[in-house]
């Protein structure tokens, strides 16, 4: 029995530490604690100005996931820029299964975040945003690149802002390593984009996968019994004494039954 729970619990265990995945295969994240978030000033359709895109994604990364205490990663307001045409028209794989980046899409602003009409990419209006981390080496991603489908009638801009927000955190996860993951209460559960407003325990588990807080180690505890003074010592002093009393109390009590018991048989 107790080996039958034994592999019940091991097996609950390998369940949930696989639950979730990696955008990047080799499970590749970035390496410095903060990462800036910056939007391509090229959107027509979303609804927002750079600005206001800008602030979505920060209000997106303090709602999700730079509140998970167990990881080091903190999303940053990085800011406004100037990007070449391609951003908003190109491809952002020149090869599909796996993707293999199209240069002209590749960069070195961190998470980046840019409106894009491809047809490739997008489609369908169904399609909302794609992510890929694409200036990657080794296991370091130094750059990623998020896209809104920015075609007229994209339905980014029909949803509500906290779906918005909910939509840029999902494809946030992907920028800084995350793949999709099977629990359903998951933010990044590949089927509910727009429907979870809060962090599931896989998607903790997964940022504190490739950014786990490092503690200091500080040496062995020790204990001090003298550390608050001399006062700490008569209250033990008096413990012990009454212990020890109680003890020899309760086995002069035994003994004596024993001696009686003996005495009762005969
Ligand atoms: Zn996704």
């Amino acid at each position: 029995m107790a080996k039958l729970i034994s592999i019940f619990v091991s097996f609950f265990v390998v369940v949930q530490a696989n639950a979730f995945t990696l955008s990047v295969s080799n499970g590749a994240f970035f390496t410095n604690n903060e990462v800036r978030i910056n939007v391509a000033d090229n959107c027509q359709n979303s609804g927002y100005t750079a600005s206001g895109l800008l602030s979505l994604a920060v209000e997106a990364s303090e709602q999700f996931w730079n509140k998970v205490p167990t990881s080091r990663l903190r999303l940053k307001q990085g800011g406004v820029v100037s990007v070449a045409g391609a951003f908003r028209t190109d491809s952002i794989c020149s090869s599909d299964n796996p993707c293999v980046p199209n240069n002209s899409l590749i960069h070195t602003q961190e998470i980046l975040i840019s409106c894009n009409i491809n047809a490739t990419n997008f489609p369908s209006t169904s399609i909302i945003a794609l992510t890929v981390p694409n200036n990657v080496a080794g296991q370091t991603i130094n750059a990623a690149t998020l896209l809104i489908n920015d075609n007229v009638s994209n339905q980014f801009a029909t949803k509500s802002r906290p779906e918005q927000i909910s939509i840029l955190a999902h494809e946030i996860g992907h920028a800084f390593g995350l793949g999709h993951s099977p629990v359903k209460d998951s933010l990044m559960y590949f089927q509910s984009r727009a429907t979870s407003f809060r962090l599931g325990w896989d998607d903790i588990d997964g940022i504190t996968y490739l950014y786990p807080v490092e503690q200091p180690f500080s040496g062995c505890g020790t204990v001090d019994l003298n550390q608050s003074g001399s006062g700490k010592m008569g209250p033990m002093i008096f413990g012990f004494l009454f212990a020890l009393l109680t003890g020899l109390a309760f086995r002069k009590k035994a003994l004596s039954g024993l001696f009686s018991g003996t005495r009762s048989r005969k």
